[in-house]
């Protein structure tokens, strides 16, 4: 199949030409005719699929169809909503990006920017709105923006909206659009919750599913390492240096955690940043810049900061903490691997996170592959050895917070020999 033969016109076939598209991807091609045909979709697709293109394609055409190039001030047709700034940058370069050879204007409207400069672009007028949901109610209560002319609204990673409490804030902005529209929702993940909001925004929609739900992408290898938390520093600096990877997104729990861990590789001598919503927006975009463009070979991230982060065939990816939300270990999976690149997402256990892998893999419905020698003294990932994080003791009542202190540092080290293999390592890689 070809873009053309998706019924797309010649100005996008030359954009997405020139971004080296030759096929569409599965998403696009099972979304792309029924979005053409005006229908509603609940897509379940996760990022790195190619779904920005399947909604934002069909979404420039159709409004590129009926646009009144005479119309002064350009008045809001098209709507795409996301959670989070880093996506809504994306999805922004991507509507302008494919959008490039038609007549119409785009705006992205996102926290942590200058309100001021949005509202004169808003006022001015333009075709499509790309925003994250606080800022856009900041704007509507502004009278900056009216949105009672949206023909399409796009709902992007909304099952992430969800988890972020962003349903009220998107319901609200919903009761402002007409009535009559198109509405799209994609999602990663389609869980129960999301079924029923869909059923009750989308018109007799069509289901498009196209990684299976909760599988991970086929061309990801995936392992466990499991280890004590106080060598998963060490081992990670090792991983890193031994390999000589040169592009490595991190996955932590905290932002102080992020901050720490990016101090300590950098004392390793690994060029690192760190990327999570305490940051500015200049400081983000500056590590996020960093990385794409290899002035650093590793992002620490918190997992908000780095929904919908979109770099090109990412190689590794590490969770240096087990994520909280199960489906996270999908969202997280999902940066590498993408688009028929393979990539390799290694997830650093310890016994306190035993509960989270177990979890994970039932999600998975599968159990993710275990390193048998990780160089360090083996420690037990069975459930049956940790008590579940702050659960109420059977006998006593009390909750156990046993994993959040700091573990035994007795028995867990390795070698004297492979230590100092470590650090030869570690030089070397600087
Ligand atoms: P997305 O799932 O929208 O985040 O897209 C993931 C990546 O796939 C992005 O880097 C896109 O530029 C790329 N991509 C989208 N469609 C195609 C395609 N048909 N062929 C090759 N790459 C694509």
């Amino acid at each position: 199949m070809t873009f053309e033969q998706l019924g797309l016109p010649g100005q996008l076939l030359k954009a997405v030409a020139e971004q080296g598209y030759i096929t569409p991807t599965p998403v696009q091609q099972k979304a792309i005719p029924l979005i053409l045909e005006g229908r509603d979709v609940l897509a379940g697709a996760q990022t790195g699929t190619g779904k920005t293109a399947s909604f934002t394609l069909p979404l420039l055409q159709r409004l590129a169809e009926n646009s009144d190039p005479h119309q002064k001030p350009r008045r809001v047709r098209g709507l795409i909503l996301v959670p989070t700034r880093e996506l809504a940058a994306q999805v922004f370069e991507s509507v302008i990006a494919y959008g490039k050879y038609l007549p119409l204007h785009v705006e992205a409207v996102v926290g942590g920017a200058s309100i001021g400069v949005q509202t004169r672009n808003l006022r001015r007028g333009c075709d499509i709105v790309v925003a994250t949901p606080g800022r856009l109610i900041d704007h509507l209560q502004q009278r900056n923006v009216n949105l009672s002319n949206v023909e399409i609204l796009v709902l992007d990673e909304a099952d992430r909206m969800l988890d972020m409490g962003f349903m009220p804030d998107v319901r609200q902005i919903m009761s402002l659009l007409p009535k009559q529209r198109q509405s799209l929702l994609f999602s990663a993940t389609v869980p129960n919750a999301i079924k029923s909001f869909a059923s009750s925004v989308l018109n007799n929609p069509v289901e498009v599913e196209v990684a299976k739900q909760n599988a991970t992408a086929d061309n990801v290898s995936e392992r466990v390492y499991g280890i004590s938390r106080e060598y998963k520093r060490e081992l990670l600096s090792y991983l890193i240096g031994s390999n000589n990877w040169q592009q490595v997104l991190v996955f932590v729990r905290t932002k102080h955690g992020a901050d720490r861990l990016e101090k300590q590789l950098i004392e390793d001598g690994i060029r690192t940043a760190a990327l999570h919503g305490d940051k500015t927006q200049g400081a983000r975009n500056k590590a996020l810049e960093y990385f794409k463009t290899g002035k650093v070979s590793v992002l620490v991230a918190t997992d908000i900061a780095a929904r919908g982060l979109d770099i090109d065939e990412l190689p590794h990816v590490v969770n240096f903490d087990l994520p909280q939300v199960p489906e996270d270990y999908i969202h997280r999976i999902g940066r590498t691997g993408r688009a028929g690149s393979s990539g390799e997402a290694l997830s650093l256990v310890c016994p306190e996170e035993a509960w989270q892998l177990a979890e994970i893999e039932k999600l998975l419905k599968r159990q993710i592959p275990r390193v048998a020698d990780t160089g360090y003294e083996p420690v037990s990932l069975k459930v049956a050895d940790v008590p579940k994080k702050n659960t109420p003791d059977k006998n006593t009542g009390k909750k156990d917070y046993r994993h959040t202190k700091k573990p035994s540092t007795r028995g867990a080290k390795p070698a004297q020999g492979e230590r100092n293999k470590r650090s030869r390592v570690k030089k070397g890689a600087r």
